[in-house]
């Protein structure tokens, strides 16, 4: 099997034989260290302030953007939200159920954020901003800066759904002003899924801090205060709090954050190399790509048909869309354990298939 989706990806052997392993008992000091450890890297990948906290929820990413919600706004706020995907179609119906006021700012498929889709919501009055960093459905690279300038200008408290894009385009929390990162085990962490982290600032510990949750299990007050002791008030994907371990330490000792971006861009220009140079009957569909993933086009076949005969019949998995996209898109990931060789394959592929007629 060759996975060139975004999430569940392919995992290093060393992450895979933690997998293999018996779970250990978790309220230990050495799980402790592990999840004290895991903290300091997130932190230190993200670059976030030194009084800025993580927790790690067992959940998917999409717990940790409702954890988000939950935790830190409410009907005093005054939410603008980018919608240019599903993953914003999600923050859009997370806000709607926990009556949250917001307005929405829906992007065109494939457009890229300028000044002028922000400029109408200057000074009035707006309290949180969120967005996807990456839209993973689409692959459109927002402009973050934009955003974080106008957050600072607004005071507009800022949450970022980085779960495609942490590992995989530069991220400065500090920089940025960002209240709240999310990221997910199963993306660029390259990890099975299962668990969610979550970095949150100062004025994030004081929104939580005086938030009533109406919910138990994502309370991030009993997250952040068992985190304290590097502990979780659940019993966590603890083998998966192992694995992120690994990884994270791995990442470091390779160079830091830069170095694991620096390969996936490679990968990803790698195969955006070789797309043209084959002449593949796909087009790019994004104004402003991430280094994450390639969405494609395809102009001569359904793109779910490509994913279907890949799949079935040379044993690759490139990325299928849902919804009205379905047919229209597919997308090609550079997350997880990836080589050269690995994309050699993919190309080798769609040429056969281009050989073929059937693209
Ligand atoms: C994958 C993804 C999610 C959802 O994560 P789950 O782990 O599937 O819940 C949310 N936002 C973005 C940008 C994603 O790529």
């Amino acid at each position: 099997m060759l996975n060139f989706t975004v999430g569940p990806v392919m995992s290093n052997d060393k992450v895979r034989a933690i997998g293999a392993e018996q779970v250990p008992y978790f309220r230990t000091q050495e799980f402790s260290e592990v999840m004290f450890e895991n903290e300091r890297l997130v932190k230190k990948f993200s670059n976030a302030t030194k009084d800025s906290k993580v927790v790690f929820l067992t959940c998917s990413g999409s717990g940790a953007m409702e954890a988000a919600i939950m935790n830190t706004l409410n009907k005093n706020d005054k939410a603008l939200v980018i919608n240019g995907g599903s993953f914003g179609q999600r923050f859009v119906e997370l806000l709607k159920l926990h009556e949250i006021p917001f307005t929405e700012i829906k992007m065109e498929h494939g457009k890229a954020l300028k000044p002028e889709h922000l400029a109408p919501y200057e000074g009035k009055g707006y309290t949180a901003f969120l967005l996807q960093k990456h839209e993973t459905s689409t692959g459109v690279h927002y402009d973050i800066d934009l955003v974080s300038s106008f957050c600072k200008r607004n005071g507009c408290f800022l949450i970022v759904d980085t779960i495609s894009s942490f590992l995989t385009d530069s991220f400065d929390m500090e920089a940025l002003g960002a209240d709240i990162m999310i990221t997910g085990s199963q993306k660029a962490l390259a990890c099975p899924p299962g668990i969610a982290v979550m970095v949150l600032s100062p004025s994030a510990l004081i929104r939580i801090a005086n938030s009533k949750s109406c919910c138990q299990y994502f309370d991030l007050k009993l997250a952040l205060c068992n985190q304290e002791r590097g502990q979780t008030p659940w019993t966590p994907a603890v083998s998966v709090l192992l694995q992120i371990n690994e990884r994270l330490k791995e990442i470091d000792a390779e160079g830091g954050v830069q170095v694991e971006i620096n390969h996936v861009a490679r990968m990803a220009s790698y195969f955006r190399n070789k797309l043209r140079e084959y002449r593949l009957p796909f087009e790019i569909v994004s104004e402003s790509l991430s280094n994450a993933v390639t969405p494609l086009h395809p102009t001569t076949q359904s793109a779910y048909e490509i994913f279907l005969k890949l799949k079935n019949e040379y044993g690759i998995w490139i990325c299928p869309n849902g919804g009205d996209m379905k047919d229209t898109i597919f997308r090609v990931g550079h997350l997880g354990d990836l080589k050269e060789k690995d994309y050699d394959k993919l190309i080798k592929a769609f040429v056969d298939l281009k050989n073929k007629q059937f693209i």
